[in-house]
């Protein structure tokens, strides 16, 4: 359900609409859009009558939302989200025109590579790093991450360049972290639907970065979000990173199609990771400026000085050189499409 405020609602009336909502044990979410604000409506309201609602002052009317999935919906608000992301060089928009290049290693594996690279990303434009302190791998022989230390590492790296950081968490410990350390959580692919992790997220104070299961339908993928929305947290951006597919030239296969489907059922922003899409280098280039064409609200891009001595992932990063290049050609693709690069 959801409660539609008039434009010139004041902010004591949306307060009592929420009290009034959470008085009958359910939980009010004040969504403000740039006309009005709308308020979701969470929890089992199967037996409640919220006609009531209508007659409180302020309030235009109550529509009841279909779709499953309710604060992630455009229903619930039209016009674009732009998550507001927090660095100490200003705050990077994600969403609306804004789009937001995240450029940095697959995994943190110490302070001279992180500084290495970050050094090269500053002029390019860079404001968002990322890199892995927490690694998910296949094999639990493979370089797990640095953990803490790696956190640490990329706290040194946010203030020698003043980017904001993007980093993954893989459970609810290294969430309470990430969420002390960094600017962005990243939620990974294998924990998309790590139910207890999302609702932790929804409590956490900074933005989500959720990508995409690689086997995850719009639906659950959109669920996920809701997950973390239904707690509390609104700022989430997507991810498409690419899904498994019987296709075996690319790692996975970069699903470009979902950006335009997720903009139509959905508000949040999403982002494209195409290293983890293709898997191969010289893929990275092609799919981000299609990714931007497509609307795109962002690339999350690997990138390492020296790739082929890299412990993850090194197969598809870029090398500095060739991200600045994309970064270039990136901006040429933005323009046309009526986008700007943060
Ligand atoms: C990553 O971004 O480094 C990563 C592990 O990605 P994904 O969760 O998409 O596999
Ligand atoms: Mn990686």
């Amino acid at each position: 359900m959801l409660v539609v405020m008039q434009s010139q609602a004041t902010k004591e009336q949306i307060e009592e609409v929420c009290t009034r909502i959470e008085s009958l044990g359910l939980k009010a979410h004040a969504i403000p859009g740039t006309g009005r604000t709308a308020i979701g409506i969470t929890g089992n309201n199967n037996a409640v009558d919220l006609g009531i609602l209508e007659s409180m002052p302020g309030v235009i009317e109550c529509i009841p939302v279909t779709k499953p999935y309710k604060l992630v919906s455009r229903d619930v608000k039209l016009e674009d989200t732009i998550v507001h992301i927090p660095t100490p060089s200003g705050d990077v928009l994600v969403g609306g025109p804004h789009l937001a290049m995240i450029a940095g290693p697959c995994a943190v594996e110490s302070l001279e590579q992180c500084m290495t690279v970050a050094a090269q990303l500053k002029p390019i434009g860079v404001h968002l790093f990322r890199g892995g302190a927490y690694k998910p791998r296949t094999s639990p022989y493979s370089f797990q991450g640095l953990g803490e230390d790696g956190l640490k590492i990329l706290a040194k790296v946010r203030e020698k360049f003043g980017f904001g950081i993007v980093t993954e968490a893989i459970d609810n410990e290294s969430l309470d972290l990430v969420d002390e350390y960094a600017d962005v959580i990243q939620i990974g692919a294998r924990n998309m639907q790590n139910f207890s992790l999302l609702k932790r997220a929804g409590r956490a104070k900074k933005p989500v970065l959720l990508k995409r299961g690689m086997s995850a339908t719009l639906d659950e993928f959109l669920m996920a979000a809701e997950y973390i929305m239904s707690e509390g947290n609104y700022n989430v951006m997507l991810c498409e990173r690419g899904v498994r597919t019987f296709s075996d030239f690319s790692r996975n296969t970069l699903d470009l199609a979902v950006v335009p489907a997720v903009k139509k059922r959905s508000h949040l922003p999403i982002l494209v990771d195409p290293s983890h899409g293709t898997g191969k280098r010289h893929k990275v280039l092609p799919l981000s400026l299609a990714a931007v064409a497509v609307g795109a609200d962002g690339l999350l891009v690997e990138v390492h000085h020296q790739p082929d001595k890299a412990l993850s992932d090194g197969i598809q990063s870029l090398i500095p050189a060739e991200y600045d290049s994309l970064y270039t050609q990136v901006k040429q693709i933005a323009f046309v499409v009526g986008r700007q690069v943060n």
